[in-house]
């Protein structure tokens, strides 16, 4: 049977139930309801854990990402349901609505604001945790894979690597993020200006979406609702089961570099070079700059610091030639540069070394910090004045980092209407604010550093609305409070133009639809652009950080000259 997406959107509001509603949590009675609707012969229970009970808080813990969402104050789940097979899914989904409870859905568990296992409206909810639906299966005749979305980002490319050499995703650096939310949310990586983002290499779909727990695939969901979960949150239609992706081609050997400069080493003319000649390089040369403050030549003095760090697919030889004609300002030499494997290179971009095993990959294991990220979009070159400018605020708050990332290529060519992924053709580049921190008194304070960096780039940054990307979560852009007294399209169109521009009416169109229905509960119940417990996030204090993987460690030493701590 083929659903429109009307009734698509509806069934899905039955997944899980408005925080507004009663909500009774009876662990027991909710166990019992996993049981008697899970297949006997997978089940439930040994994948079901009780707060304060054996594993939980291992289990909890495993994929935080972020240790603002670790406190003792952070609400928890009173239970977590690590699915181990598909029907666990479905009795979570059917069982979530009959008695009346939230349902978190984790994959990775790398949302920056933590969504994805925190809510802070003081109701019961539930964790759909993913993790163990990894399965990664490449066919490498069709050069496709069907892949769980519990899976990390490297065992899709280990496994990948393991059948081909010459294939591979164009997705994110971070290997440990997980495919749920990172497909789910876009998805992008070095390889964007040669294949595009994630979403831009994704062909079908499993997925959850009824609250009879019913399976449909990209044909039974039709291509509204495909393409609304490539790009438009996964969680704000139901729970994804698996992507089936593209894999693309990949010489035997790249090429990588990573080189830094400081004002001392004219960074200025060559950040100001590195604007014009990013987005415009051929398709298969991507290099990001990551700028941060350091110390300086002279002692007790800050500089300024810019990181390229490059992926080319094609040798080295060939790089040069390209660089030293485009961008000799960067003065890369031969011996910068490194010739290897693509899957070498991805362990490369996560600084290690060259040469490691590439089980590596599968590694889930990495260091965590307290984190905030924010992101924004330039759409003309800033100037050197304008450049110059923002190295000395940098100097002056020292810890937000930027990292600033190419488009062109690739990005430029696909319509701002194929996938929710609205910034394509006129963008130049992307950036992300960054600031990680150890210790829970550093929290806001490191946050305010960062959202002031944010408001200082007001005047260089795209306008009206301001950008944003939307798998870099930043509930500081808006919330939805679902307190029935302001319309929910009126409160999340706020913040979801800055992510989704005028694709964010497409899925409005969804809401307005469903809205006519007597069975609907608030589109918002899964949605990250809708979400209640975005407005609770928000009452906290909201940290940042960069996105470098693993993240580098806080600065301490250039505390010395930041503004005082608090007590
Ligand atoms: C260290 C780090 C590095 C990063 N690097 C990159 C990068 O290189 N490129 C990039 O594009 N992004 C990057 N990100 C951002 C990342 O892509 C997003 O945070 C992404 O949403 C994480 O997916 P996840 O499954 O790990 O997160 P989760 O926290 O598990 O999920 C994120 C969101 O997706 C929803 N979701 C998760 N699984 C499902 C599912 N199966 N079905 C429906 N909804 C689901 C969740 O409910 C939540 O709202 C990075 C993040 C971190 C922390």
């Amino acid at each position: 049977m083929k659903y429109s997406r009307t009734t698509l959107v509806l069934l899905l509001f039955f997944v899980v139930i408005s925080e507004s509603s009663s909500a009774l949590a009876n662990p027991e009675t909710f166990t019992q309801c996993l049981t008697s609707n899970s297949d006997p012969k997978h089940p439930i229970s040994p994948a079901v854990y009780f707060a304060g009970n054996g594993s939980y808080s291992s289990v909890l813990e495993a994929t935080i990402r972020n240790l603002r969402f670790n406190t003792s104050n952070t609400p928890k789940p009173f239970l977590i349901i690590a699915a181990t097979h598909e029907t666990h899914v479905q009795a979570a989904v059917t069982c979530g609505k009959r008695h009346n409870l939230q349902m978190k859905i984790r994959s990775g568990g790398h949302d920056y604001d933590g969504l994805s296992y925190v809510t802070y409206s003081g109701k019961p909810f539930f964790v759909l945790d993913m993790f163990n639906l990894r399965s990664v299966d490449v066919d490498t005749a069709s050069k496709t894979a069907w892949v769980q979305t519990g899976a990390i980002l490297g065992e899709v490319y280990y496994y990948i690597w393991e059948k081909s050499k010459t294939l591979a995703y164009p997705a994110g650096v971070c290997l440990t993020v997980g495919v749920g939310g990172h497909i789910s949310g876009g998805g992008y990586g070095n390889m964007m200006r040669k294949y595009g983002l994630a979403v831009d290499n994704t062909i079908d779909a499993r997925m959850v979406v009824d609250v009879n727990g019913k399976i449909l695939d990209r044909k039974l969901m039709g291509e509204d609702l495909f393409w609304a979960i490539n790009g438009g949150g996964g969680g704000s239609y139901g729970v994804v089961l698996a992507y089936k992706i593209n894999l693309v081609e990949v010489p035997e050997n790249v090429t990588v570099f990573r080189i830094s400069r400081t004002l001392e080493q004219n960074v200025t003319e060559i950040v100001h070079r590195w604007q014009q000649v990013a987005p415009e390089l051929p398709d298969e040369l991507y290099i990001r700059t990551i700028i941060d403050v350091v110390n300086g030549t002279v002692s007790s003095q800050k500089t300024v610091r810019a990181t390229f760090i490059a992926m080319f697919l094609g040798d080295t030889t060939t790089l040069l030639s390209i660089l030293n004609w485009r961008f000799p300002e960067l003065g890369l030499v031969r011996s910068d540069c490194t010739e290897t494997s693509w899957i070498q290179s991805a362990l490369f971009w996560i600084n290690i070394q060259v040469g490691s095993s590439e089980k590596l990959l599968l590694q889930r294991i990495q260091p965590v910090n307290y984190l905030k990220r924010k992101s924004d979009y330039v759409r003309e070159p800033i100037s050197r004045t304008g450049l110059e400018s923002i190295w000395k605020k940098m100097i002056e708050l020292e810890i937000p980092t930027m990292t600033f990332s190419p488009y062109g290529g690739a990005m430029w060519r696909i319509s701002s209407t194929a996938t929710p992924f609205p910034y394509r053709a006129g963008n130049l580049w992307k950036i992300q604010y960054a600031a990680n921190w150890r210790e829970d008194r550093l929290t806001d304070r490191y946050i305010e550093l960062t959202r002031e960096l944010y408001r200082f780039m007001t005047p260089f940054v795209s306008k009206n609305p301001r950008q944003s990307f939307f798998n870099y979560r930043d509930v500081d852009l808006g919330i939805n409070s679902h307190n029935g007294k302001i319309n929910s399209y009126i409160e999340g169109k706020h913040y979801g133009k800055k992510y989704f521009a005028r694709n964010f009416e497409r899925e409005k169109t969804n809401e307005e639809r469903e809205s006519a229905s007597p069975f609907l509960l608030p589109l918002s119940l899964l949605s990250p652009i809708y979400s209640s417990t975005i407005s609770a996030v928000m009452a906290e204090p909201s940290p940042s950080s960069s996105p470098q993987c693993p993240p580098p460690p806080p600065k301490p030493y250039l505390t010395s000259i930041a503004p005082p701590l608090p007590p």
